[in-house]
């Protein structure tokens, strides 16, 4: 990238992160740029104070974009570069700068060139790409035909970057990380710790009473809070202050290990993974101890299998599984005996949403698969199907294991879930994942948020 004018080097203490299009204001695409954005900030010591989300309005974009110039020191705006004309970032930006768009050669020679090595002639829409405000300079693009742009806008930096993350990271970091200018003196460090299990006010609790003090009283350097997400209760730390980085670095890295002893058997991650690494650490235990995983699922119907399909390397330990959604195959696939879904000699079964099933689910499915471990889910996903005693949430979860692991080889647990069906189902599958990760920790008999008493 050629360097824009920049008159007065300012340094970067303060950033804004605009996200540009009507789909992601109407929400239909979810701004995941952003939240990627803020993090690479926070990374380099930079601190985004705003995140502005615009449709495609050329005049609201050039707004946003004179207002953010006057009180932050950088912005960046992620999309609207592309040829159509509802991408208006380039217009908006000159009209900011009061500049006019100007052709850039060199981009222009370089959008000419990504179609050619594609075999194609440059649609002439696309010529458009090539425009910059004059003064502004040409980010490259290396996997597409939109480059970014930069420029200064009163005394902003002002990077306007393509919307496709796959085009967006690798310019982030390639052009547009290696000139930012985070304030000498503060360093910016943040850590997580991961929990499953655990309720987040139990969390906090535990933060609270730490033998170092209220770790989440917020005049503490460094800061530590708590978000909770589909089950999954996580503490962030985040340090910000003049240490330089190694020590603010071990500073972090310090009280996430306490932290995670605060936790206990519940934590399962303490990096900066997100929250889909729950089947991935159940994946690495198991594959460390050399034991396999089979399910058997019936109001999740799959979804866990697939959770742990998602792992990169799964195969390694997770051999598979079956979806028993009916009765005859809870029986047929899974060796559940029919006594316990029908009554037989006038005694009360169990029925399929019981303990009994979700436990007979789980040995048959281990058994019958050759597996080390099994896990079962059967309960009430609703909005309908609640019978008495059993409202819709109820879930059992069985799983089976070795006998010196789980006493007796197999266990299950009732759970009161909250939510409409899908909610239920997946803090369902997170719950049995959770269940394993407890049992492979050596807690197996770790309470659980959301676990309830069988009554009656
Ligand atoms: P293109 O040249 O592909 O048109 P662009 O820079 O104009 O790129 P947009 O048209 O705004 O970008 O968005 C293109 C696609 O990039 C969107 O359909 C969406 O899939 C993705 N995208 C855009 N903005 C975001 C965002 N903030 N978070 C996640 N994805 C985004
Ligand atoms: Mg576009």
């Amino acid at each position: 990238m050629s360097d824009p004018a920049r008159p007065d080097p300012v340094v970067h203490a303060t950033a804004a992160i605009v996200s540009q299009g009507d789909e992601i204001v109407l929400g239909q695409t979810l701004d995941t740029n952003s939240r990627a954005l803020a993090g690479r900030l926070m990374d380099l010591g930079i601190v985004p104070v705003e995140h502005v989300s615009l449709p495609d309005d050329e005049a609201a974009i050039a707004a946003c974009f004179a207002r953010l110039s006057s009180s932050v020191d950088l912005i960046l705006c992620t999309g609207g570069l592309g040829p159509t004309a509802d991408d208006l970032t380039r217009a908006a930006l000159a009209r900011a700068m009061g500049r006019p768009l100007v052709e850039d050669a060199r981009s222009l020679e370089r959008i000419r060139a990504w179609f050619a090595g594609r075999g194609r002639e440059m649609p002439e829409i696309n010529r458009v790409q090539a425009m910059l405000p004059e003064g502004a300079a040409a980010i490259d693009n290396d996997h597409g035909t939109a480059p970014g742009i930069a420029a200064r806008l009163g005394r902003a930096d002002v990077f306007c970057l393509p919307g496709p993350p796959a085009e967006l990271r690798p310019m982030v970091e390639r052009f547009v990380a290696p000139v930012l200018r985070p304030p000498a003196g503060r360093t910016v460090r943040t850590g997580v710790v991961h929990t499953i299990g655990l309720g987040e006010s139990d969390l906090a609790s535990r933060l609270k009473n730490s033998p170092r003090g209220d770790l989440m009283e917020r005049t503490r350097m460094p800061l530590v809070g708590t978000t909770a997400s589909g089950g999954v209760v996580s503490a962030r730390v985040r340090y910000e202050g003049p240490e330089p980085a190694e020590r603010a670095g071990a500073i972090v890295a310090g009280l996430v290990a306490h932290v995670r002893d605060l936790a206990g058997a519940y934590a399962f991650a303490s990096e900066g993974a997100p929250h889909e690494s729950l089947p991935a650490a159940v994946i690495e235990a198991l594959r460390r101890r050399g034991e396999t995983l089979v399910v058997a699922e019936s109001c999740t119907a799959g979804l866990l299998g697939s959770m742990i399909g998602d792992v990169p390397g799964a195969s390694v330990v997770f051999l598979g599984g079956v979806i028993t959604y009916h009765n005859r195959l809870k029986v047929e696939l899974a060796g559940v005996e029919a006594g316990v879904l029908e009554g037989s000699g006038g005694a009360r079964p169990p029925g399929a949403v019981s303990g009994a099933c979700a436990e007979a689910m789980a040995s048959g499915a281990r058994a019958r698969c050759g597996a080390g471990w099994a896990l079962s889910v059967t309960g009430i996903a609703g909005p309908g199907g609640a019978v008495e005693g059993k409202p819709v949430g109820t879930v059992y979860i069985g799983i089976a294991g070795p006998t010196g692991v789980i006493a007796g080889g197999v266990s299950s647990r009732r759970f009161a879930m909250g939510g409409d069906r899908r909610a239920v189902r997946e803090w369902s599958a997170r719950s049995a994942l959770g269940m394993l990760w407890l049992a492979l920790v050596g807690e197996p008999a770790a309470r659980m948020l959301r676990q309830v008493d069988e009554v009656g």
